[in-house]
C-alpha cells in the first residue's frame, strides 16, 4: 500500500466511525480503545469482485462499515442477491453523481 493510500484509508475509517457514532455495525456495541476496529467490505474485495465491479465500487465508502475484528465476516453480502445488486447500483449512482 502506498503512503497516500494508507492516509486515505485512515481518514475514511475515521469518517465511517463518526457516521456510525462509534459503535460496531454488527453488534452495536461501542468501540473501546482495546478493540481492533476494521473497515469491513460488505461486498467482499475478492479478485473476482474487483475485476467484475471495479475497485472504485468495491472500495467505495458505501461498501465499507466499521466492525470489531470478530464481527467482520457478518457484514458480507453476496453480490448476486437483490441486496447485493441494490448496493452496487447505489454505489454506481453515487460515483456518477460525484
Ligand atoms: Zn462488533
Amino acid at each position: 500500500m502506498k503512503f497516500y493510500e494508507r492516509e486515505r484509508a485512515i481518514l475514511l475509517k475515521q469518517q465511517i466511525l463518526r457516521d456510525q457514532e462509534g459503535v460496531c455495525f454488527v453488534c452495536g456495541k461501542a468501540f473501546t480503545i482495546h478493540d481492533q476496529i476494521q473497515a469491513a467490505h460488505r461486498i467482499c474485495k475478492s479478485k473476482v469482485n474487483l475485476n467484475k465491479y471495479g475497485s472504485d465500487v468495491i472500495h467505495h465508502r458505501l461498501n465499507l462499515v466499521c466492525t470489531h475484528d470478530i464481527c467482520n465476516s457478518a457484514v458480507l453480502i453476496n453480490p448476486e442477491t437483490q441486496t447485493g445488486k441494490d448496493l452496487i447500483e447505489e454505489i454506481k449512482q453515487a460515483i456518477e453523481n460525484q
